[in-house]
């Protein structure tokens, strides 16, 4: 690429003014753009520049020396801008400028990339440095700093493995032995002069070359290292659980430098405007003086509370007293009041700019504030609920924009069992830490990240116990079940990344001591080894001996107000997939408005009728079917009358028989003899059956409506339960909305031959009862020659419900149960963006999805379409299902939340893309409410009873 096409590569920001804005992440990376957003609305950040992202897409390809070449003279303008603000020179011995190198991508990517402090010094700059601030300490403390930090991100020099410690530690931990100090603080600047002299002979033993001096060598050093760090293991591992794409790449900020460790006068710290666990507003976050960024987070020092009230609430979980907590642990409200006091009033303005709950980081450098960055915070859950629900009721975001604040997906994390109140009240409480992230979680210890996932992949429940998180953690602390960790506060490493993932965290458990090499935990006098079981609650940060039995969750405050907005802001219905009156209640409680899926199958194999029904498929003609099925009839009765009591005044779709009959006989030779002994026949008839059953393809075989067509006396006796269970409730007073389901159609014929089977007996028992209900005939689609001959099956049938696990798998022609064997390599590869089995796939099976609806309505305009294939919780294929026009989805119980969502959502994005006016009727009213769909149902009743006639 010639210089002339490169459009602009470099943005400035600083004195207020910047080139950037908040409205240009995709260009600038999320930090680059609120670092121009913050400038631009007053607020003090340190000078810099940010180098796009288009440059680092430009690196991938076209590699370091072209891409230096294109951007030098801009990043050489860069620095002359921050040098004439600081009143600095770069790489000068009197008056160095230093800067910070951090990478920064349109998603925030917590701690994943690379970040370089204090680059610019060298041997003259150090005494420059000194003779500038007259503080020895603080020159030397940066410098060792930074060839650490240089030394490891820029050259490479990582500790070998994870028993391994950090070779710069190692050289760090020798020197306080020779010492005899303790703590780092305790070394003096000549020790610390000392350790750079140390770091360096490590460095060039490591790489053969000398540490760079020159400050240019050590920024492009930097530069590129960020720049490479976006295809790390850990980044690469980061996109692919949050889907950023690769396409996006890193921006790189580059920043002069403030010091919060230039003395008592300075101080770090991370704050949140809202409590990122719980979503209280209450502005929160914890400093350190006399100290850089990265101590805050690192967990070596205990940081202390920003506001009193978040200190008073903090002493109190880790039982420090208030004496001691003034004099060891102040907040800054009571160290620097008057700083905190414009540190308040610069976190109400962010969040009132961005109108949303920021993550700031700040420094103080010897009493005066900079902000170095913000960010919308991560969030648990339950705090991602109140905190739009809050800024609702504060008149800050529109309901629409309230609702679309929430991730769907993320609900599950409160969908998830809490601990059973009894179960707690009886456990022993170990230790207490804290409430970093909340939830329940019992499992059982392990230590390293790697032996995490391999013992989760073999099922087991785990809770990885560390002393410290680090992104090389991240694998392990995706699989655990919970994280405790001895060290760190609210914005450890643990606590950012485990609300981000919605994991249970409790962090900074203080009393725990834990030894990697023994593979033990020790609290008080009781060692606890790796593979016991402990559990956390991550709500109150206690930590306990054993495991805990957990119980349900509430759909209440906060989260029920949500679903209740949810469902005024949407169109589609929920239902949920469910084949028992527990399931049916589940789902009910969570705001399920009927069933769109009760498979009859799993009622079959249930203790005696397991019996019947192998006698039903042993039977060697229709009269042998008819006996075995008298048998199975009252029970299927009683099921679906167990079901409709459950769905009371709601709809129930009750789908006939589907599985190949294979799948209830035993395959095994000590259960067919037992089933022989059962049925009274000999093991020989008993082979011979189930030899008969075997398919090459039973997916494509004997099952779905072929069944029912081929021994329709099936279809009868199901039809038959179905209609009297309806017809027993109403006597009882309760209201039932049976529809019945055929399978696996895929010409008129079979769904014709099938509906005539299912009218002619729900006809005889009418007539027997001398009663009546309404009910429904409809089908699934789920073959693909279904959808495409939709308008000529719907003559026949009155609803459709797209099987979307079936359609996916002939329509891409991957078996469902041997995709495992593929899928994710071709996931891993690229080949596939997302399994198809759960995100829908819009370009193929969508299409048929959409020709099906259309032309279904072509020959019924009101025809009722829903899906309850797995796609129908999953938040995209629920947005995709309400662009189609669908009426429902149908999802499991527990993903019925996140349905309700998702379809409130695409309808708000719908309105948002179709301007004001575009999509009204011919009336004016607007398209898409709740009136128009109850409208559009009242008259397909209508229709349809006419057609009838
Ligand atoms: C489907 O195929 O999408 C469906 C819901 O049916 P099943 O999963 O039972 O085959
Ligand atoms: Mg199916």
């Amino acid at each position: 690429m010639s210089k002339e096409k490169l459009s602009k590569s470099v943005y400035l920001f600083g004195d207020r003014k910047a080139d950037g804005d908040a409205s240009m992440k995709n260009l600038l990376g999320g930090k680059g753009a609120n670092l121009a957003e913050m400038n631009r609305i007053g607020v003090p950040v340190p000078p810099g520049f940010t180098i796009t992202t288009e440059i680092c897409t430009l690196y991938n390809t076209l590699g370091r020396e072209k891409v230096i070449e294109l951007i030098k003279d801009d990043v050489e303008d860069g620095i002359r801008f921050i040098e004439k603000i600081m009143g600095t020179s770069f790489g000068d011995k009197n008056n160095p400028c230093l800067v910070s190198v951090r990478s920064g991508s349109r998603a925030s990517m917590p701690g994943m990339m690379d970040t370089i402090l204090n680059l610019g010094l060298n041997d003259d700059a150090v005494q420059g440095l000194i003779n500038k601030t007259g503080n020895e300490r603080f020159v030397w403390d940066s410098y060792r700093r930074f060839v650490q930090m240089y030394g490891d991100v820029v050259l490479g020099m990582k500790p070998a493995s994870k028993e391994d410690v950090d070779p710069f530690e190692e050289i760090i931990e020798k020197m306080k032995e020779e010492k005899k100090v303790e703590l780092d603080t305790e070394l003096s600047p000549a020790d610390l002069k000392e350790l750079v002299t140390r770091f360096k002979k490590a460095v060039k033993k490591v790489t053969k070359k000398d540490f760079p001096d020159d400050p240019w060598e050590q920024l492009w050093g930097a530069v590129m290292a960020v720049f490479d760090s976006w295809m790390n293991e850990r980044a690469i591992f980061y996109r692919k659980l949050n889907n950023i794409p690769e396409e996006w790449g890193t921006a790189v900020n580059v920043q002069a430098m403030v010091f919060g460790n230039m003395g008592l006068t300075s101080a770090t710290g991370v704050a949140f405007t809202r409590d990122a666990a719980t979503g209280e507003n209450l502005f929160n976050g914890e400093y350190l003086i006399n100290a850089q960024g990265e101590d805050v987070v690192a967990g070596i020092r205990t940081p202390q509370q920003i506001t009193k009230e978040g200190s008073i609430r903090w002493a109190k979980l880790a039982s420090v007293t208030e004496k001691e907590r003034k004099a060891n642990f102040p907040s800054l409200q009571e160290t620097m009041p008057s700083l905190y006091n414009e540190l308040f009033e610069t976190q109400h303005k962010l969040e009132s700019h961005s109108r949303d709950m920021q993550d700031l980081e700040f420094t103080i450098q010897e009493g005066k504030l900079w902000l170095l960055q913000t960010r919308n915070g991560k969030r648990a859950a339950a705090a991602m609920v109140r905190i739009a629900m809050d800024m609702l009721d504060e008149k800050m975001l529109t309901a629409e924009e309230a609702l679309l604040r929430v991730e769907p997906q993320r609900l599950d994390e409160l969908l998830h069992p809490v601990f059973h109140q009894d179960a707690i009240k009886k456990a022993n409480v170990i230790a207490k830490g804290l409430p970093a992230s909340p939830g329940a979680a019992t499992g059982q210890i392990v230590f390293h990240a790697d032996e995490a996932e391999k013992l989760a992949a073999e099922g087991k429940k785990l809770i990885l116990v560390r002393i410290e998180t680090s992104p090389e953690d991240l694998k392990g602390m995706n699989v655990a079940e919970g994280i405790l960790t001895a060290r760190g506060g609210m914005t450890s490493h643990a606590a950012v990344v485990a609300r981000g993932m919605g994991k249970c965290c409790v962090s900074g458990a203080g009393s725990i001591r834990i030894d990697y090499k023994a593979r033990t935990m020790v609290v008080d006098t009781i060692t606890f080894k790796e593979g016991d079981w402990i559990s956390l609650n991550g709500t109150s940060g206690e930590v306990y001996e054993g495991k805990i039995a957990t119980k349900d969750p509430e759909l209440s405050g906060d989260f029920g107000k949500l679903m209740e907005l949810a469902d005024k802001h949407s169109r589609m219905l929920v239902r949920t997939n469910a084949d028992t009156p527990h399931d049916a209640q589940v789902a009910r409680a969570f705001g399920a408005k009927g069933i769109g899926l009760c498979r009859t199958e799993h009622m079959f194999f249930e203790g005696v009728r397991i019996k019947a029904m192998r006698e039903m498929i042993l039977a060697n003609d229709e009269t042998g079917r008819r006996k075995a099925l008298e048998k199975l009839l009252p029970m299927q009765r009683s099921d679906f009358e167990g079901i409709f009591e459950a769905m009371h005044d709601l709809p129930v779709t009750v789908r006939l028989l589907d599985p190949p009959l294979h799948e209830f006989v035993p395959h095994e030779d000590a259960n067919q003899k037992d089933m022989a002994k059962e049925m009274g026949i000999t093991l020989a008839e008993v082979k011979n059956k189930v030899n008969d059953l075997h398919e090459f393809n039973p997916m494509l075989g004997h099952r779905g409506c072929r069944l029912g067509n081929t021994y329709p006396e099936i279809s009868e006796m199901q039809a038959r339960a179905i209609i009297e269970a309806a017809l027993n409730l109403k006597v009882k007073g309760i209201k039932t909305f049976p529809e019945i389901m055929i399978p696996l159609t895929g010409t008129l014929e079979e769904m014709k031959y099938q509906e005539t089977i299912v009218r002619d007996t729900v006809n005889k028992v009418f007539a027997e009862r001398n009663d009546s209900i309404e009910y429904l005939v409809g089908t699934m689609i789920e073959i693909p020659r279904a959808a495409l001959i939709a308008d000529r099956i719907a003559e026949s049938a009155e609803f459709f419900s797209f099987g979307t696990n079936d359609l996916t798998q002939m329509t891409f022609g991957y078996s469902r149960d041997d995709a495992g064997k593929f899928l994710p390599v071709y996931l891993d590869k690229g080949i596939l963006k997302s399994d198809p089995f759960q995100v829908l796939d819009r370009e193929g099976v969508g299409q048929l999805v959409r020709m099906g609806t259309e032309r279904g309505r072509i020959t019924r305009p009101y025809l009722k379409v829903g899906i309850c294939g797995e796609h129908g919780g999953e938040p995209s294929s629920v947005e995709f299902c309400h662009t189609v026009g669908m009426n429902y989805v149908s999802c499991s119980p527990y993903r019925v939340p996140i349905a309700r969502l998702a379809a409130a959502q695409a309808l708000i994005k719908e309105e948002a893309l179709s301007k004001a006016g575009k999509k009204t009727d011919k009336k004016g009213k607007k398209k898409g409410t709740k009136k128009a769909l109850k409208k559009m149902e009242k008259k397909a009743k209508k229709a349809e009873k006419k057609k009838k006639r």
